[in-house]
């Protein structure tokens, strides 16, 4: 019977983890995401994109943006 206790735990904690994991792909995914500046290419951190979501620039252009208006 332990045996079948233990597949049992394993199993939950697979469902578990595929649902995190479908959870974490869907946040890295929203709408409009740019992974890269739109102005120079640069890779937008992750950090970055999480805490604007949509944002479209480096942090370098986004600062060259701000002083040309
Ligand atoms: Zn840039």
């Amino acid at each position: 019977m332990a045996d079948f206790c233990d597949i049992g735990a394993e199993r939950t904690e697979q469902m578990l983890s595929d649902a995190l994991e479908a959870r974490r792909l869907r946040a890295a995914r929203p709408a409009i995401d740019h992974h890269f500046c739109l102005d120079c290419d640069a890779p937008i951190p992750l950090k970055r994109r999480e805490a604007l979501p949509g944002v479209e620039t480096c942090v370098d252009c986004q600062g060259l943006r701000e002083r040309r208006k």
